[in-house]
């Protein structure tokens, strides 16, 4: 016997013509997360399944993990654990089938399933009519091996809690009785590319996920007080919690930018527009940055009313700075819905660590209302070569490399600007 996984694709009844393409996806993602598992096992696509057949020598416990960790891969509806007993070695086609390791399987899956005053049921889909006795005969036999050998009493075939499913195919036969659901949603990179600004809260990682979640290849922009060393750099919180956004999007880009020549400028001047200014200057730095990675859009954690700064106002200040669509994908979002959801992603713990973010190291009282024209009076005044800003602070940035989790590189950004 052997383990094997069944993947169900989520929304695929939508997809119409680009359905083939959005297989193709999930199928080179989970290919590539099992890889980076360090585990190289076939990922086969039969219509609009998906199958991962386990290695040999894997042990049920290993293979039952690694199914948890497909199942936050964005794109998939739910998996299912498989025992596959092959054809060859087994030989149920044969006139008179040997059937006891079946049945041995069921009785010990019904005992480990076992739950007091549940009901069950058995499905038995005989897709090679070869199989010598009929599916309803079969499902007959394995509930009354169910019946005698666990504390199982009650069966229910319109509305079982638990189903035991038996799968007879021409290379096989499968059983399975655990779903695994997954989060739905589309295959990272099947829909575009954007990036995130990241801060150090709980909202810009959730607002990054989503926008995972429908298909976006997510990199994140990062906006720090003071240089970072690259030496100990991942000790640092935001670069932990871009490492675990990649535990399930995959390849993630990080730019940690240091603010410094933003905040020399306005040292000292006490303005209390200093924080829209400074919304307005990270979507231009982040704008500078998209085409060299092949952004579509600007992401943030913005969430309508949350904290005094989050009005439409202030948002329609940040957007008349760049030509870049920014999305929101927060902003009708509850606090405890973002929260809760930061848990589920294992991402609580590194957000609630403490951090000096913009907001605690500019002003106290932000403005609540901005216009337009004021700011572009400060920017004119305070600010006056502005390209030369983008460009210094660009300069200075680090760029950190994740995949599936791993940190696989970090350089500074003169490479990619000079096209080194
Ligand atoms: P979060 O919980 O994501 O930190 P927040 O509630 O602290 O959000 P603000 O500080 O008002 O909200 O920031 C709004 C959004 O601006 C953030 O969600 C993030 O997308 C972006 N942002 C704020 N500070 C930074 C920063 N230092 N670097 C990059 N992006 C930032
Ligand atoms: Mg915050």
């Amino acid at each position: 016997m052997r383990y094997r996984m069944i993947v169900q694709f989520a929304e695929l009844s939508l997809k119409g013509k680009n359905r083939h393409r959005f297989i193709k996806k999930l199928r080179k993602n989970i290919k590539d997360k099992l890889k980076a598992l360090d585990y190289e096992w076939p990922v086969i696509a039969i219509h609009d399944r998906i199958y991962v057949n386990v290695a040999d020598n894997v042990s049920r416990e290993t293979a039952k993990q690694v199914v948890h960790e497909l199942a936050r891969l964005p794109g998939i509806a739910w998996l299912s654990f498989v025992y596959w007993f092959n054809e060859q070695h087994y030989q149920f086609l044969l006139n008179k089938p040997e059937l006891t390791a079946l049945h041995d399987l069921l009785a010990r899956l019904a005992r480990e399933h076992y739950q007091p005053d549940h009901s069950f049921a058995v499905r038995v889909k005989r897709r090679d009519k070869r199989f010598a006795m009929k599916s309803q005969d079969f499902e007959r036999e394995i509930a009354t091996t169910i019946l005698q050998h666990s504390d199982w009493q009650k069966v229910n075939l319109s509305q079982p809690d638990q189903t035991f499913y038996v799968d007879i195919a021409s290379d096989g036969v499968s059983v399975h009785c655990e779903k695994i659901i997954g989060v739905g949603g589309l295959p990272v990179g099947s829909t575009g590319q954007v990036l995130t600004l990241l801060s150090g809260g709980f909202d810009s990682p959730v607002a990054a996920w989503l926008m995972a979640k429908r298909g976006c290849q997510t990199d994140f922009i990062h906006f720090t007080a003071g240089h970072q060393p690259l030496a100990d750099i991942e000790q640092d919180k935001i670069v932990r919690t871009a490492k675990i956004v990649s535990e399930s999007s995959g390849f993630v880009r990080l730019f940690m930018v240091p603010y410094t020549y933003f905040d020399l400028a306005l040292m000292e001047l006490d303005l209390d527009y200093d924080l829209i200014l400074f919304r307005r200057f990270m979507a231009r730095v982040a704008t500078e940055l998209m085409p060299l990675i092949e952004s579509q859009a600007l992401v943030t954690g913005d969430n309508l009313g949350q904290v005094a700064s989050q009005t439409l106002e202030n948002m329609e200040s940040m957007n008349k700075s760049t030509d870049a669509m920014i999305l929101r994908p927060l902003l009708s979002y509850n606090k405890q819905d973002i929260i809760a959801l930061s848990a589920d992603l294992g991402l609580f713990e590194v957000c609630r660590e403490p951090h000096k973010d913009c907001c605690a190291l500019i002003s106290k009282n932000p403005r609540t209302r901005s216009r337009s024209y004021v700011l572009e009076n400060l920017e004119q005044t305070h600010l006056a070569n502005y390209q030369d800003l983008i460009n210094e602070t660009l300069a200075d940035a680090i760029e950190l490399t994740f995949y599936f989790g791993q940190l696989v590189n970090k350089q500074s950004i003169d490479r990619r600007i000079h096209g080194q």
